[in-house]
């Protein structure tokens, strides 16, 4: 965690007691894995090779929300994978984001140096039907791949692109009041509401930059409105918004905000707030 701090910017908290969200590392017996982005709640990243330094942090890059390197969609201009020597259940270690129902986004030119990158040579014998193969080669010169040790130039690019710098903001501002109305039966206060996110180089967000990789940002949309039966509910939805390189914001939501009671009772509600969560693939794991 301090040598992922150091490259990259990000700062790792102690859990407290009002930690809702977070990552536990856990002892195992049986291997090396974690999810894909958060989850919710308490996150196991399992860790069987305690003392290996690299399988740590590439199994804490996974949490933070980065795929491995040859999950490209651009792969096989790079590497050749041979799937005949990987064991059926363990083969999803190898797609590509695009063949799966999950999010990915190559950032930079492919990396021979990551730490997302498997090594060629797998000799585990619960990955691999035969360890004297290669199993993933360099396409120039059918060398093995060698896995990074350490973050990569690439991998740093690949974190910030989720986490900053630049860094990202959401911003509401209201744009015009249509009416702000009471009499003795009914109150009314109606906005056009703005909500937008805009990008920063620095963390305070007070100097705007446009962004030089696209990113992918999950939003939380707490809603509350009146519903078909006229009580008032509220829920929360997710939204993914992918933002183009070049972007210096990008709108998220243009609406007009309504709160009209009669008799203090909601008639019609149309009230969104909204919340950056960071980068969440569902149930995804990878070793
Ligand atoms: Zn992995």
């Amino acid at each position: 965690m301090d040598s992922i701090a150091a490259a990259t910017g990000l700062v790792f908290y102690p859990k407290t007691a009002n930690t809702s969200d977070y990552i536990y590392f856990y002892h195992s017996s049986s291997g090396n894995n974690s999810y894909i982005g958060m989850q919710g709640g308490r996150q196991v990243i399992n860790i069987k090779n305690v003392t290996n330094i690299s399988v740590i942090m590439h199994e804490i890059l996974h949490s933070l929300g980065i795929f491995h390197e040859h999950s490209r969609t651009d792969r096989d201009d790079y590497i050749t994978i041979n799937f005949n020597n990987i064991k059926q259940e363990k083969q999803f270690n190898f797609a590509k984001y695009s063949e799966s129902q999950y999010t990915g986004y190559n950032t930079g030119p492919f990396d021979f140096n990551s730490l997302m990158l498997y090594d060629g040579i797998i000799t585990d014998p619960n990955f691999v039907i035969n360890p004297s193969v290669y199993t993933i080669t360099v396409k120039d010169t059918g060398r093995p791949t060698v896995s990074g040790s350490t973050l990569s130039a690439g991998d740093i690019e690949a974190i910030q692109s989720i986490y900053g710098p630049p860094y990202h903001r959401l911003e509401t501002t209201v744009d015009r009041v249509v009416e702000n109305f009471e009499s003795y039966y009914e109150e009314r206060y109606q906005a056009w509401v703005n909500v937008n996110i805009r990008f920063y180089e620095d963390k305070a967000c007070t100097i705007p930059v446009s962004i030089q990789f696209p990113r992918i940002i999950r939003l939380a949309k707490h809603w509350s409105r009146t519903n078909a039966q006229g009580s008032l509910s509220n829920d929360i939805t997710y939204e993914t918004v992918v933002v183009p390189e070049g972007s210096t914001s990008i709108p998220i939501d243009y609406y007009l905000m309504k709160e009209i009671y009669q008799y203090s009772n909601p008639i019609d509600i149309d009230r969104r707030d909204y919340s950056v969560v960071n980068r969440h693939v569902p149930e995804l794991t990878q070793y």
